[in-house]
């Protein structure tokens, strides 16, 4: 499929299937279950091979156009696809064959329980799963993973576990896993309709069939990247729609908005440039040697949707202090982007380290 076809598709799903639902999923916590069906449904989520670096620019591209309409339908996105590339890029082929196919065409859902680990990898927090081995190729698993999003009964997701011997193991488990008990989670500023969940491991037995790698410290220096690549086009996705709002609210009050610090040009500018840096790493070869530019341009972005969602919020004055309007919405939507692992401070502590390296005064453990 072509391009531009491809885009249309798009356009046409989230006008049909997403755009009438924005209001139920952000303030009634409905899951955006038949947008995300209807993706993988019009093969949305698969990958071109027809060029290099195609299927990952392209995946971008849903998620930052998902992202201007809702944001927790782009992080369920996101959440999905993170999981597409655990398992598309694992040498577990059992996985590939009888689980990747489902994720793909949309009967299957994926999550990914990864921010205790990027934590744990960025020295700020310790690992919440322990693993014990079964003595025949397969663990049991035992801790607490406090918050995983996009679970349900047809989902899996990605979790990291720690053995007594130090050894770090990625699973991939379905959400109907024997001794996993999960509790919905709500009750969050915004983003309730993310299906999040507190996921208790109560001797959970892995088999060997759920491991995506024994050797999970070289595992995530493999996909860490993509893993935040792929959060970029939330916060691009939600600074363009503060930009349109504060066009179309430009004229109140004979264009009084005009005297505020922060117009709609500065934003596109900014806007612009990320989103170029953006595409470029999605389409490099290169992409896992990277780390360093992802880390800024996630930050870099953060920052820049942090000021266009108060911009937007100033420039339509008390129609946006309404508790359902866009503006308020996409404040909140914001302050979640800011605490999505890497949060903001651990990306401002990651940035400091890795400048630091640059400069050859320390080394850090990943
Ligand atoms: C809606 C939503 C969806 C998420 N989805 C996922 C996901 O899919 N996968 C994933 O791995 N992570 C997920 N997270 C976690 C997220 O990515 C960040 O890790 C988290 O928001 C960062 O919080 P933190 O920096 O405060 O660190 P945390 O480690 O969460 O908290 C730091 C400290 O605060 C304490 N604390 C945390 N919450 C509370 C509380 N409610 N009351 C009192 N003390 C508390 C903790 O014990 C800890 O000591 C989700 C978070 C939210 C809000």
């Amino acid at each position: 499929m072509s391009n531009t076809a491809r885009q249309q598709q798009l356009h046409d799903i989230i006008k049909e299937k997403l755009r009438p639902h924005v209001r139920q999923i952000d303030a009634e916590g409905q899951y955006p279950l038949g947008y995300l069906q209807a993706l993988g449904e019009a093969g949305l989520y698969d990958a071109d091979g027809s060029e290099p670096g195609r299927s990952i620019r392209d995946r971008v591209r849903l998620i930052e156009m998902t992202a201007q309409t809702c944001l927790t339908s782009a992080f369920n996105i996101w959440c999905h696809l993170a999981a597409v590339t655990y398992v598309g890029t694992s040498d577990n082929e059992r996985l590939k064959q009888e689980v990747l196919p489902g994720l793909l065409d949309g009967r299957l859902r994926g999550g990914t329980g990864l921010s205790n680990p990027m934590k744990y990898y960025a020295g700020l927090d310790q690992l919440y799963l322990k693993a014990e081995p079964d003595g025949e190729g397969g663990y049991r698993l035992q801790g607490t993973l406090p918050m995983v999003s996009n679970l349900g009964e047809d989902h899996w997701f990605a979790a990291v576990a720690e053995t007594a011997d130090h050894e770090r193991i990625v699973f991939f488990l379905p959400c109907t896993a024997q001794g996993l008990h999960r509790t919905e989670r709500v009750g969050y500023l915004g983003l309730n309709g993310s299906a999040t969940y507190a996921c208790v491991f109560n001797q959970v037995e892995a088999g060997e069939q759920w491991v995506l790698s024994q050797d999970a410290d070289s595992w995530i220096r493999q996909v860490r990247s993509i893993f935040i690549l792929y959060q970029i086009p939330l916060g691009l996705g939600l600074v363009n729609a503060c930009i349109e709002t504060m066009r179309k609210s430009a004229a109140i009050q004979g264009g009084c908005s005009q005297y505020l610090a922060v117009q709609p040009e500065h934003l596109e500018e900014a806007l612009i440039q990320l989103r170029e840096r953006t595409y470029m790493l999605a389409v490099s070869p290169s992409l896992s040697a990277s780390w360093s530019e992802v880390l800024k341009l996630r930050l870099q972005t953060v920052h820049l949707t942090l000021q266009a969602a108060q911009a937007a919020m100033l420039f339509q004055g008390s129609a946006g202090y309404q508790q359902n309007s866009g503006p308020a919405r996409r404040l909140r939507e914001a302050y979640f982007y800011a605490n999505l692992t890497p949060s903001v401070r651990h990306l401002e502590k990651l940035n400091r380290l890795l400048s630091n390296q640059d400069q050859g005064n320390v080394t850090i453990g990943q």
